[in-house]
């Protein structure tokens, strides 16, 4: 690792500002040994799935035994989602749908300290986070949508919009709870019931919120929650009971989707990739965009698929930037994702460190130059060091490929054009930033940018009224807002 210097960290003062260790305490969560499939509004064993284990990714600890789903078991969620949909929920008042959602919102924001805790076991993203950010927005999104669902004929799709019937949804491993709660909230405010799948690594938020249909007397088989890995999933979206399949992960699975769905009348939505560039102008204030540059690729230890993973800097501020940041990634605390000062938490598995090493690795042998502050990883668990990239050009795969980790690459610009074009040289298209004084050169950038968000002199906020979505490889449909009511409506 790189040697501490004063000029990447600052005067260190004999350790004396360092922070005692502040663990959030984990007696709040009550984990199960084993959980089977909710399915009808009960935890049910499977009847041809198998068991596996889901583990903390900070320090390799079993957390609990969960059932990996078989192809019979979708079916039965599915036909009880079908018999929820046809008896109970879709017939029912609008008014009384909205007091469930709202049920359920209150219920998140009651038991929000425990749903924060077992996300950070689960996930190992630092409690800071899932506390303040994640748990936050997935109460605020069921809020959001359980003001809609009465006020459908006025969301702009005619008079007497319709649900779809089934929606069978899949979700990544890097914002379990939110994920679930931007695929839930909206498919019930419309009458539509779910089978949803969380990731393999991180099933225990929604085995929790399956635990909340239940206190909130949701109609048995409104949600299922089958959980498993890519088998699971892909008897979920090919059913053909299912009327809707709404999917956020990769790019590579999501074509495989695309692909399986085609010439069914499945409606789908994809959520998939990014690799966003964060546009520093000459003009910016430096000290608040190098905390965007911070929040934009090193917020969830970047497993954020709309992370400023490419930095393009002015060339005549690069020097003043390139010294702020590394003397901010200097002050980032790395460990302990219960300890309420970390920053930086586990990398999710396994698969997905030795993913972000190679790329890193092939980072240098393109040429580029790494750089990491020192910081001591802990032994056990998964950990990468927040690192940055220099010298990098657009043919560094590094520059094009999502890493999907702690890892920026930085390049550089001289003129509006050329940060556009480099900006939109990319598969992907689902989000950007733009850091500059002038407001008209916001709004003309933002124009120019092929991305399905742009974040002016801010990055990573996340707001259920505001839609999100990408261009390109990044998937279509949009989530969020009075748009994402459209993926779950027969318009
Ligand atoms: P992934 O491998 O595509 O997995 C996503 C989900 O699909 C998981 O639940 C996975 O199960 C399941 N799955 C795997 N193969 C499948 C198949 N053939 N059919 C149906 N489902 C299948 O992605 P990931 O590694 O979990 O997540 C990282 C990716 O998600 C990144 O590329 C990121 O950009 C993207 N992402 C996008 C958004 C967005 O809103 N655009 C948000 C978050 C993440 P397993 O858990 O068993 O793998
Ligand atoms: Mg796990």
């Amino acid at each position: 690792m790189t040697e501490r210097t004063a000029e990447t960290t600052g005067p260190r003062l004999g350790g004396i500002f360092d922070y005692a260790p502040a663990p959030e305490s984990r007696s709040i969560v009550d984990i199960k040994s084993s959980y089977g499939l909710f399915i009808g509004g009960e935890f049910v064993d499977s009847v041809d799935g198998k068991p596996f284990k889901t583990i903390s990714p900070a320090t390799e600890e079993v957390l609990a035994e969960v059932t990996e789903a078989g192809p019979r078991d979708v079916d039965r969620a599915v036909s009880a989602a079908r018999a929820a949909y046809t008896a109970d929920w879709a017939r029912m008042r609008a008014a009384d749908r909205s007091k469930y959602l709202f049920r359920i919102a209150r219920i998140i924001q009651e038991r929000s300290r425990e749903l924060a805790v077992l996300e950070s076991l689960d996930n190992g993203k630092p409690i800071r986070e899932s506390r303040d950010v994640d748990i936050p927005l997935v109460a605020a999104h069921f809020f959001y949508y359980a003001g809609w669902a009465d006020k459908l004929p006025y969301a702009g799709f005619g008079p007497n919009p319709r649900p779809l019937g089934v929606a069978g949804q899949v979700i990544p491993w890097n914002f379990p709870l939110l994920m679930l709660a931007w695929k839930i909230a909206p498919a019930l405010a419309c009458g539509n019931t779910v089978v949803l799948k969380p990731a393999e690594t991180t099933p225990l938020t929604a085995l929790a919120f399956a635990e909340i249909c239940q206190q909130a007397d949701l109609p048995p088989g409104v949600v299922n929650i089958v959980t498993g890995a890519g088998d699971t999933g892909r008897a979920l979206v090919e059913h053909p009971d299912v009327d809707k399949v709404a999917f956020t992960g990769s790019t590579e699975v999501g074509r495989l989707i695309a692909r399986s769905v085609a010439g069914s009348d499945k409606k789908v939505t994809l959520e998939l990739g990014g690799k966003a560039a964060n546009i520093i102008f000459d003009d910016a204030a430096i000290d608040q965009a190098v905390e965007g540059i911070v929040n934009g690729i090193f917020f969830n230890q970047g497993h954020v698929c709309c992370a400023g993973s490419r930095l393009l800097v002015q060339e005549s501020v690069y020097d003043e930037v390139l010294s702020s940041l590394k003397r901010r990634l200097g002050t980032l605390r790395v460990g302990d994702p219960l300890d309420k000062n970390t920053d930086i938490g586990a990398i999710n598995s396994a698969e997905q460190l030795d993913r972000i090493k190679k790329l890193s690795e092939i980072g240098e042998e393109e040429g580029a130059e790494r750089w990491s502050p020192p910081c001591e990883l802990p032994d056990r668990g998964f950990w990468f060091a927040p690192t940055i990239f220099t010298g990098v050009s657009q043919a560094h795969r590094i520059a094009r490929e999502e890493i999907f980790g702690p890892v920026l690459s930085v390049l550089t610009f001289r003129t509006p054009d050329e940060a556009v074009e480099k900006a939109n040289n990319t598969p992907y298209g689902l989000s950007a930033g733009v850091w500059t004084e002038k407001g008209s050169r916001i709004l003309s950038i933002a124009q120019r940018l092929r991305a399905g968000v742009v974040w002016a002199n801010t990055f990573n906020k996340f707001d259920p009224s505001s839609p999100f979505g990408g261009y390109k490889e990044s998937g279509y449909g949009r989530e969020g807002g009075r748009h994402g009511l459209e993926a779950y409506l027969d318009v």
